[in-house]
């Protein structure tokens, strides 16, 4: 807007300097015709006292200007107003707006009074000339130094401007009630008050008047602004949130959504908002979700921790997890809140677990059978080498006994008779003796009987021997019709009792064959001995040999001991 300088002269004051980049391009009429100063002096005056005009004047400093002789002093209160580009110094010379009106101002003022909380009239050259309760204060000011004074004086430097403007475009238009301002009063108190203003301009009696009413709004900027800041962080975590929030109308379409849920979903947000929700969920879950968001907008309840798949703009399905809480106003379901997390990768990981822990869980009944299997094989082993054992033991039994008799046969003798010698050289003592047995006349009993009937002599023979004998002892069949005794720990004294007790059951044992006949058989025993140190395992044999030809030598049936004179 131009500078009106006839205007400015209305709405402000009389006296004006307008300065525009440090130079004072205007002096009004009436400051020069007040002053009676020539506009260069002033000009130069007014230079000299930069200080002065670098106050920003808030309308309280009394300030002097220079005036001619005659002209009397002029002091008072200035303002400055930057209005596009250019300083505007409002003068006011103090007191002297009022006289002339009084006569029909209370009607105005009661009538300004009812609408608001503060009033002002102004006359002529911006003073202000009457006032209420209201507006003095807001301004903190009491009524009758308000009256006088430039009403721009109590507009806040930030608001100058603005109120400016408002001003000339109500000025001269009788119709014409300027819309509504927010503009800063300046308050003594210091306190920053907020008005809402409204104003127009009319004429009475050849006077301009301007009239003003205004109602506080600091409270209200206040409660805005505060407003105004939660809007913006609900704002911001609205969109910047990790997680998907999305407003559905009852009708099942979205009407807002956040960043994230553009971001996961890959369209723009002019594409979902507006949109079915359910175009955003996989074709087979569409019912389902349906039917969920019916349920809910009947019931105005919520749900939690749901899941469900959305498509994506390129075709991805994701999962969610997802809560909704419709929102009811005056008991009505308006719209539901959605919130969601995408889950796709927790689900992946979930399959891959349980895969994993199918695999593995067959491995183990895999390997448990395994192990069934190799208990049961175990166990067959067990046996077959248990078996193998008993049969080992019977092999073992066999290769040491002699087939007819089932005493040991000749090689367990001869294995037997070495242990037993190497333990007589290894004791303290030690002594052993060796038994050897023939049966008399066998030859002819074999003639006699038949060869069955001598194998049963034979037999019961072995069972003679068997239950003569100690435990300890050892017999064995030595040849054809020949058996060895071995006695350890036996001197030949004993050996020779022992042989004797033999021959003697031998003798009176009658030996039958099944078909009553009974015969007498008789043996003749060899006792060979020998002690710690002294002879070998042959010789013992030797010994007893000797002693058994000996014993035949000598009428048979007997024992004979072996003797070193023999
Ligand atoms: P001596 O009193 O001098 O010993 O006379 P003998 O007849 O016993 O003589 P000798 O020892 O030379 O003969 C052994 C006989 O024993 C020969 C054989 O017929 C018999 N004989 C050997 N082994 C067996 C056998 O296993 N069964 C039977 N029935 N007879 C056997
Ligand atoms: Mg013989
Ligand atoms: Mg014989």
């Amino acid at each position: 807007m131009e500078l009106d300088l006839a205007r400015l002269e209305d709405v402000l004051s009389p006296y004006i300097v307008l300065r525009k980049s440090d130079d004072l391009v205007h002096v009004s009429q009436p400051l020069l015709a007040r002053t009676g100063c020539a506009k260069e002096n002033l000009r130069s005056l007014l230079e000299s006292r930069v200080a002065l005009l670098d106050t920003f004047g808030t309308g309280r400093e009394t300030v002097s200007l220079p005036t001619d002789i005659g002209k009397g002093d002029f002091s008072g209160s200035y303002t400055c107003t930057a209005f596009d580009g250019t300083e505007i110094f409002a003068f006011s010379e103090k007191a002297n707006g009022s006289a002339g009106h009084d006569q029909f101002l209370p009607e105005v003022l009661v009538t300004m009074s009812l609408f608001s909380t503060g009033a002002c009239l102004i006359v002529g050259k911006g003073h202000v000339i009457h006032t209420n309760e209201g507006f003095s204060n807001l301004v903190n000011t009491p009524v009758q130094d308000i009256v006088g004074r430039q009403v721009i004086s109590f507009i806040s430097r930030q608001s100058r401007e603005e109120f400016i403007r408002a001003c000339g475009q109500s000025f001269g238009d009788p119709d014409r009630i300027a819309q509504p301002i927010e503009i800063m009063l300046t308050s003594s108190s210091g306190r920053r008050v907020f008005v809402s203003m409204i104003g127009g301009w009319f004429k009475d009696r050849d006077m301009d008047y301007l009239w003003m009413v205004m109602s506080d709004i600091t409270e209200n900027r206040g409660l805005r602004k505060r407003l105004k800041d939660e809007e913006q962080k609900f704002s911001d975590l609205y969109d910047l949130s990790p997680i998907g929030l999305l407003y559905v109308s009852p009708r099942g379409v979205v009407t807002s959504c956040n960043e994230f849920v553009c971001k996961l979903m890959g369209y723009g947000k002019e594409e979902i908002n507006g949109s079915s929700f359910t175009k955003f969920v996989v074709p087979r879950e569409e019912e389902r979700l349906r039917e969920e968001f019916r349920a809910l907008f009947r019931e105005g309840s919520s749900m939690h921790r749901r899941e469900c798949m959305l498509r994506t703009k390129s075709g991805d399905d994701i999962t969610i997890e997802y809560n909704v809480k419709v929102i009811t106003r005056k008991n009505r379901s308006v719209q539901a809140l959605m919130v969601f997390s995408d889950v796709t990768d927790k689900k992946g990981l979930e399959m891959e677990l349980l895969e994993k822990n199918a695999e593995m869980e067959k491995t183990l009944w895999e390997m448990a059978e395994v192990k069934d299997a190799l208990e049961a094989r175990a166990g067959e082993l067990n046996r077959a080498t248990e078996e193998l054992k008993v049969l080992n033991e019977k092999l073992n039994q066999l290769s040491i006994t002699d087939g007819l008799t089932q005493i040991f046969n000749h090689r367990h003798f001869q294995d037997r008779l070495s242990e037993e010698v190497e333990r007589v050289h290894r004791s303290k003592g030690g002594v052993l003796s060796l038994l050897i047995l023939d049966i008399d006349d066998f030859k002819h009993f074999n003639d006699t009987y038949g060869h069955q009937c001598g194998d049963i002599v034979l037999k019961q023979l072995a069972g003679i021997l068997k239950g003569t004998v100690r435990a300890v002892d050892i017999i064995a069949r030595y040849g054809g019709e020949e058996f060895a005794v071995i006695l350890p720990d036996t001197e030949t004294p004993g050996a020779a009792l022992v042989g004797e007790r033999i021959c003697q059951s031998v003798r009176s044992t009658p030996f039958s064959f099944g078909d009553g006949t009974s015969v007498k058989v008789t043996v003749s025993i060899g006792v060979g001995s020998i002690t710690q140190g002294h002879g070998e395992k042959s010789e013992l044999i030797r010994k007893a040999d000797n002693a058994l030809y000996a014993a035949k030598a000598k009428w048979k049936d007997r024992v004979e001991v072996w003797e070193e004179e023999a």
